[in-house]
């Protein structure tokens, strides 16, 4: 049955002192279990003294729970799509290469792709590839349809908030139950029942220790790779915490820029190891059994070309990387629109001849499908779906720009990147397609807006927000975006994909910003309360 839930109604009304109250279970709760972020300084210190809590919503957010199980449904079959999109090398030279694909528009992916070229045509050292992913949806609630989920993006590198979302639905669900507060019987909807668990933590360090359990080595150890600076370590210390005490597994951490002085690999075994760490002895190196990248997404963590020669060595030993440079295109925004074509899914998902039995059924295959918004590409000639509307628009312009401009209003435009601020959304599309060279059209893909529910609204709570005279979080009107995070470990040569669905996450950002992310500061972290 679909859901009838009133998201006006939310979030239920509270008196000022219940609020305050609310509060301050919430932010101690946040700085007692580490729901934290480092507070913002350039540098950031070497070694931190103080954390601030990570922004939150005071409630979870509501959302329809046939919709929250078909999410992590179809996460199944999203992680078989997407390990066979990065084994399909043929398909990511075509939409990703420097050759033929964005690579020949878009420099950044250019540089991966080639580097990796280079790679795969000198022979790789492992076939293994580990994704940790992120599947993203909005609620979509067109006017006289009924509610469903439509996918935003799917990540597969560098997703973060596996640590700090299971931390905030345990947030939500301790407020509750403090007999203190119960949420002040405030709403029928706030009760057990209605707050899933959320075990990312495990089930992310999982995929990361079945990878490493792959590797096999005896004292090998994990690598993260991350960004200097980064304020969101917290998030990925609770994966290195799970990593120790859950599997016994030891992790270095590392930069780019350190990396390029202690990383090695050796020529005749592939074996990639870590020097002068100041974990290790003085004089020893570790063998690395699993690269796990967070950082490499985005051409800011690369700025020298020694940048990328460092990431091209980690590609080129044979520890397991998280993610190869393979999947990492296969996460391109490009790539999410080419999967809307016909027949783009039964390639990957239902090719008997080529997977054998491990083929989707028709039914999972409608049901991701179902999960797509429209999507083209801007340097797109003709409509390959409508070809009406080619007809009518038939102009001097390139049809996949023409249908852009005249649809602008209900469309956001992306280019291959990550992190956020990268959109350009309607009104600010034409002026935006006026300036772009004909030759960049081919880096941007244009997707229809999903129409979230907007009436719905939250508390949110930023740290330095409570501190003024009123101790009273504002009420604010929200989106709330789910993403559901999964593993595949894949490209042995039984071709068998070990995958898993692992939790999920809930970001909350207010109605007028149009971006997302948490680490840019628009969202906070967020939980569900199914309806
Ligand atoms: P990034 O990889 O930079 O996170 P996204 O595709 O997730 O890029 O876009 C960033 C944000 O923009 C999303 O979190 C969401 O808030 C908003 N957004 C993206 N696509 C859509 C869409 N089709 N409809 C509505 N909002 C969208
Ligand atoms: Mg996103
Ligand atoms: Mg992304």
């Amino acid at each position: 049955m679909a859901s009838t839930f009133d998201f006006a109604s939310w979030p239920p009304s509270l008196t000022v002192d219940q609020l305050e109250n609310l509060t301050l279970y919430a932010t101690s709760y946040a700085l007692s279990h580490g729901a934290l972020y480092l507070p913002p300084a350039e540098p950031q210190p070497t070694v931190p003294s103080a954390a601030i809590h990570a922004p939150i919503s005071l409630f979870p957010s509501p959302f329809p729970r046939q919709l929250y199980e078909q999410g992590r449904r179809i996460q199944r079959t999203y992680n078989v799509l997407y390990s066979r999109i990065a084994m399909d090398t043929e398909f990511l030279d075509k939409i990703m290469g420097a050759e033929e694909g964005v690579g020949k528009v878009d420099d950044f992916i250019g540089q991966l792709w080639r580097g990796w070229k280079k790679l795969r045509d000198a022979g790789l050292a492992q076939p293994l590839h580990l994704g940790l992913f992120r599947s993203d949806y909005l609620l979509h609630a067109p006017r006289n349809e009924p509610l469903s989920i439509k996918q935003v993006e799917f990540n597969t590198i560098s997703v973060s908030f596996g640590g700090l979302s299971q931390k905030t639905s345990e947030l939500h669900r301790q407020v509750y139950l403090l007999a203190a507060t119960d949420y002040y019987n405030s709403s029928s909807y706030l009760k057990p029942d209605n707050f899933p668990s959320n075990d990312s933590i495990a089930g992310l360090a999982q995929g990361l220790a079945e990878a490493h359990k792959a590797y096999d080595v005896e004292g090998s150890r994990i690598l993260f790779v991350v960004q200097s600076g980064e304020r969101n370590v917290f998030d990925q210390r609770l994966l290195e915490y799970e990593l120790l005490e859950k599997h016994s597994i030891r992790i270095i951490r590392q930069t780019f820029s350190e990396l390029a002085l202690s990383a090695s690999v050796d020529p005749s075994t592939c074996v990639l190891r870590i020097a002068r760490s100041p974990d290790l002895q003085p004089s020893g190196s570790i063998e690395i059994s699993t690269v796990y990248f967070r950082a490499g997404y985005m051409p800011h963590d690369y700025p020298t070309p020694a940048h990328y020669d460092t990431r091209f060595l980690l590609e080129s030993s044979k520890a397991i990387k998280c993610p190869t440079i393979a999947l990492q295109l296969a996460g391109g925004k490009k790539v999410q629109e080419v999967l809307t074509q016909a027949g783009m899914l039964e390639r990957f998902l239902s090719d008997e001849k080529k997977y054998g039995k491990n083929i989707a059924s028709m039914q999972d295959i409608d049901e991701l499908r179902a999960s797509f918004m429209g999507m083209w590409g801007l340097d797109v000639s003709e409509d390959l779906l409508t070809p009406d509307y080619a007809a009518q628009a038939a102009g001097s312009e390139e049809f996949g720009v023409r249908k852009a401009r005249d649809l602008a209003q209900s469309l956001v435009l992306k280019p291959q990147r990550e992190g956020g601020v990268n959109n350009v959304y309607k009104e600010s599309i034409p002026g935006f397609l006026d300036a772009l060279a004909p030759q960049e059209r081919q880096a941007w893909i244009a997707m229809e807006l999903i129409d979230a529910p907007e009436n719905a609204g939250n508390y949110l709570v930023r740290a330095g927000s409570t501190d003024s005279q009123s101790q009273t979080p504002v009420k604010t009107d929200v989106v709330s975006e789910l993403g559901i995070f999964g593993w595949a470990l894949f490209g042995g040569p039984d071709k068998s994909i070990d995958e898993r669905e692992v939790g999920w996450l809930v970001r909350t950002k207010g109605k007028d910003s149009n971006e997302g992310g948490v680490a840019t500061g628009f969202s906070v972290l967020d939980s569900l309360l199914l309806v």
